[in-house]
């Protein structure tokens, strides 16, 4: 039976425009897995719920709902690859890979809730992978049985809801999207509640209503939102309330109130009543279900009547797009090679009859322990099982050695819900799963065709979140170490935001983006990685950076000691600029002709200057800079570069005060001379030498520690908030904003919140508001301690003090400009 479906699925896989990849993103809590859950039920009547990832839903459009499609189609049947990210904020890194994958998003807001910050952060994101947004206003069902407000009150609660989302559209315009606002005369907007399994979007109403008004369906879905007015008295349309108690906002009159009206008869039980008015609009219910009262009955007469996954459903296929619209101008975000070559231009039509083109986007462990599968899109040509492909590690540059391995998919596979089918091949423009690569991928990676050697790879994806806590962990049994150091490694594989790493003290350390993170990964270590295996683990420690401040007083540059052949000097970096690079704004630009322009043009560099970039680092992204600034050259420059770059490279992954990374800080290369022509045997000193010259001008242009700050987002009702202030202040808060919650008796605090004091935030907040507080932080920025951690008995030296010590390193180095 599976089997079947996965044939169905595996015809329409090959119909390029009749296919939706669609990412279901939401602020946790909002409903968004008990939506998928309910799309799923409809598609293939096993209710069975899925945690995260993917599934590929099967849906057949009738032709009356396909009347007014513009777009290209082959037939009315169509797949949509939907994928579930976990909603809380640690996980975005989820969300992003996600993203990658999809041409579409799915907003589900909570419609009492409204849109959060973690919203926000979303539509970002799918804005910078040109992922086009669908929204729907949820858990509606609130609305008319737990607040049971007014038809007027209702459309105020959504056009709020909408209008936040359009605020952040709004600040984003690309050419190739075009317009995103959403609006619901246009049919992106939907209502649902996912939990009773209806909705509808104006469609859905203008549909009916279009025939009894004898109007066009669009005309007829314009007049359902907005400052549209219908008097049932007069029967007349106007654009303001008359002030008549016969007129109400189109919205109200034509698609609340009727909601409204079924489900209080159904939840009066007035049954005889019910049937006319069902038989009225066309529903018709099964005898059995006829039998059913109170919820039951109201659950069974809306799903019969406004089935959620129609509603959701056909607002995806009319309003988002198909791969062979999206990869179009996706192409550019996602090929790293030349947008002409014919890896482009296969992934720009979608071709399947191309070379492969398919990116891995995320490792996943399977039931069978240590395996995993490698679940990611084909954007151009089909893999099939069996197929010799190549597989391109994220840094692989073609022509070079490295990142690179050639072996067989074992199989290739449909993800539904809980189980994979295996299926002969699959083409672009879909998900995939591919079994028995896992050796050689490690995150992410590009497959291509064994033949394919000048492929360039799909870009790396970009992390604007920083794993900023970090845990040590040790094994309760000594023996069980050989566990802990496999365990780990799967860990990292299995989430890009999980960093783990062993310090020189010899500690296995694990960094994530909170403590909520963490202890979700700690778990899938324990139970799911290590079958059991206890492990011991510290109390979280906070990751810092580390930048200069400079000052008019450092003048001089500091040279290396031994060799006297480099001479180098540490100044801050403007702070946009090194934001922009630390969020990824150039992690899409690495030909140094685009970058050095964007750094004129938005960051008012000098040109000349800007030319003379080098690199960025730590590992080639980080926020800091290299610049020659060598009068006249040094002729063998050629000769020495890569070994100056990779000092660069450890330098600024390594700080001279606690070892942390380093942030914002640009190095002026002023001096390069060598008695000798360079040999290509003295790199290994070049490079050791430049990496110490770079600590030492960090130590000469008053160097400072940075703190991860978050930014946090409370609510809570009036009456506790001065304990709401109290924590936040405690804590070195700093309120930022803080507004009432339309219709709620809910306030809305942001505040920014220094990493190291957050501890604990969330059980502090319960015990002093009796739980009526909730919270939700994330990583915003970071920020210059303002203490100078050279200063004996500092706060800032005591952070250093206590890294050095957790780290074992020795003596920190000294100024080399204080003798
Ligand atoms: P997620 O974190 O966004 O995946 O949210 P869930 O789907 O896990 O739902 C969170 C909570 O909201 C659960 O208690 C659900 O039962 C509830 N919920 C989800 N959808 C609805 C809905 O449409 N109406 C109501 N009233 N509650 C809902
Ligand atoms: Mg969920």
């Amino acid at each position: 039976e599976g089997k079947i479906m996965a044939d169905k699925l595996r015809r329409i896989m090959d119909l390029k425009n009749n296919i939706r990849n669609v990412t279901v993103v939401a602020h946790v809590e909002h409903g968004k897995s008990t939506l998928v859950d309910s799309l799923m039920a409809a598609a293939s009547e096993s209710s069975s719920s899925i945690k995260s990832t993917g599934t590929t839903l099967y849906y057949e459009m009738t032709d009356a709902a396909l009347k007014n499609y513009k777009g290209e189609r082959q037939g009315n049947e169509y797949i949509i690859n939907l994928i579930d990210s976990p909603g809380h904020v640690d996980f975005s890194s989820e969300v992003n890979v996600a993203l990658r994958i999809t041409d579409g998003a799915l907003v589900v807001v909570d419609c009492v809730k409204g849109v959060s910050v973690q919203t926000e952060t979303v539509l970002r994101r799918a804005f910078e992978e040109r992922v086009r947004p669908v929204l729907t206003v949820n858990k509606m069902d609130r609305c008319f049985l737990e607040l049971q407000v007014d038809g007027e009150e209702a459309y105020q609660i959504f056009s709020r809801v909408i209008e936040d989302a359009n605020v952040i559209m709004a600040t984003y315009t690309d050419r190739l999207l075009g317009d995103v606002q959403f609006d619901p005369e246009k049919g992106n907007v939907g209502f649902s509640s996912g939990l009773h399994g209806w909705g509808f979007t104006l469609k859905s109403f203008a549909n009916m209503y279009a025939r009894k008004f004898c109007v066009d369906e669009n005309k007829m879905m314009e007049r359902l939102w907005g400052e549209n007015y219908f008097d049932s008295a007069t029967k007349k349309w106007t654009s303001r309330n008359t002030g008549s108690p016969t007129c109400k906002r189109g919205f109200v009159q034509f698609c609340y109130e009727p909601v409204k009206q079924i489900i209080k008869t159904c939840m009066n039980g007035e049954k005889e009543k019910l049937w006319l008015v069902l038989q009225k609009i066309g529903v018709t219910m099964k005898s059995e279900e006829k039998d059913l009262t109170g919820r039951a009955l109201m659950k069974r007469v809306m799903q019969n009547w406004l089935p959620v996954s129609s509603a959701v459903v056909e607002m995806m296929i009319f309003h988002l797009p198909s791969p062979a619209t999206a990869q179009k101008y996706r192409v550019e975000n996602l090929y790293k090679g030349p947008l002409g070559d014919i890896y482009a231009n296969a992934i720009r039509s979608c071709d399947p009859e191309g070379p492969l083109m398919l990116y891995v986007s995320k490792m996943i462990p399977t039931s069978d322990k240590g395996r995993f599968f490698a679940f990611g899109r084909v954007f151009a040509g089909k893999v099939s099982t069996g197929l010799k492909v190549r597989i391109m590690g994220p840094n692989y540059v073609p022509g070079q050695k490295g990142n690179l391995y050639v072996t067989s998919v074992q199989r290739t596979a449909i993800w539904m819900g809980k189980k994979h089918e295996s299926v002969e091949d699959i083409p672009c423009g879909n998900t995939v799963s591919l079994m028995g690569l896992d050796q050689y991928i490690k995150m992410d990676a590009t497959l291509t065709n064994e033949k394919e050697v000048d492929a360039h790879p799909i870009r790396a994806m970009v992390f604007s979140v920083s794993p900023v806590l970090r845990v040590a962990v040790q094994c309760k049994v000594a023996s069980d170490l050989p566990k802990l150091v496999e365990g780990l490694k799967r860990l990292a594989k299995s989430d890009p935001m999980v960093v783990c790493s062993i310090e020189e003290s010899g500690e296995h350390v694990v960094s994530g983006t909170g403590e909520l993170h963490l202890q979700t990964c700690f778990s899938t270590l324990e139970n799911e990685i290590m079958g059991g295996v206890e492990i011991v683990k510290t109390h979280p420690v906070v990751a810092f950076r580390e930048t200069v401040i400079g000052g008019l007083d450092f003048k001089d540059c500091i040279c290396s000691k031994n060799m006297k052949n480099l001479t180098l000097q540490a100044r801050p970096l403007e702070v946009e600029l090194a934001d922009a690079i630390d969020e990824g704004l150039f992690g899409l630009q690495t030909n140094p002709k685009g970058r050095s322009k964007v750094i004129v043009e938005r960051f008012g560099w000098d040109q000349d200057l800007a030319e003379r970039i080098w690199c960025f680092g730590p590992d080639g992204i980080g926020p800091n800079i290299l610049v020659d600034k060598c009068k006249g050259g040094f002729q063998h420059m050629g000769k020495i570069k890569d070994a100056i770059v990779a000092g660069f490279q450890l330098g600024t992954e390594s700080g001279a005060m606690a070892g942390e990374r380093m942030w914002g800080v640009c190095f002026d290369l002023h001096r390069v001379a060598f008695s000798v022509v360079p040999k290509s045997r003295m790199e290994k000193q070049i490079m050791k030498n430049m990496q110490m010259v770079l600590q030492g001008s960090q130590m000469a242009a008053n160097p400072r520690l940075m703190e991860p700050i978050y930014l946090v987002e409370i609510r809570a009702p009036v009456d506790v908030l001065h304990h709401v202030y109290n924590v936040i202040h405690e804590k070195r808060g700093q309120v930022i904003q803080e507004v009432l919650w339309p219709d709620t008796p809910l306030y809305n605090i942001r505040a920014y919140l220094p990493v190291i004091e957050s501890f604990g935030i969330s059980g502090q907040l319960t015990a002093a508001t009796s739980g009526k507080a909730t919270i939700v932080c994330m990583f915003d920025h970071w920020e210059v301690m303002p203490f100078d951690p050279l200063e004996a008995g500092s706060r800032a030296a005591q952070v250093v003090a206590d890294i050095r010590r957790r780290k074992g390193l020795r003596e920190m180095m000294r100024n080399p400009r204080v003798r």
